[in-house]
């Protein structure tokens, strides 16, 4: 039945494209190897440990200008650093 095949096709097309672009990543922080859904800036630990107009500077950006942005790159950039540098200092690295 034409209906059936059709249905079978784009079920197995969807499997597909599922598989080409996992629905998870891992953290972009470094070191830390937490995975998050794919729409999300990082894992929720380390979002949440954003002061909140970093986090606010990634939201905005990613909602008007979108994630391949300049603006949402040099957010991300801030963000990411900020993190980097305090993971750093947890473990005495920076001033040390
Ligand atoms: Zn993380």
């Amino acid at each position: 039945m034409a209906d059936t095949d059709h249905a079978a096709r784009l079920s197995e097309r969807q499997a597909q494209l599922a598989a080409d672009r996992p629905s998870e990543r891992e953290c972009r922080i470094a070191g830390c190897t937490t995975r998050h859904r794919r729409h999300l800036f990082a894992c929720r630990a380390h979002w949440r440990a954003l002061p909140f107009h970093l986090r606010d500077a990634v939201f905005a950006a990613y909602r008007t200008e979108g994630v391949l942005s300049n603006a949402y790159l040099q957010a991300a950039e801030n963000a990411e650093a900020y993190l980097e540098n305090r993971d750093a200092e947890d473990v005495g690295e920076v001033f040390a």
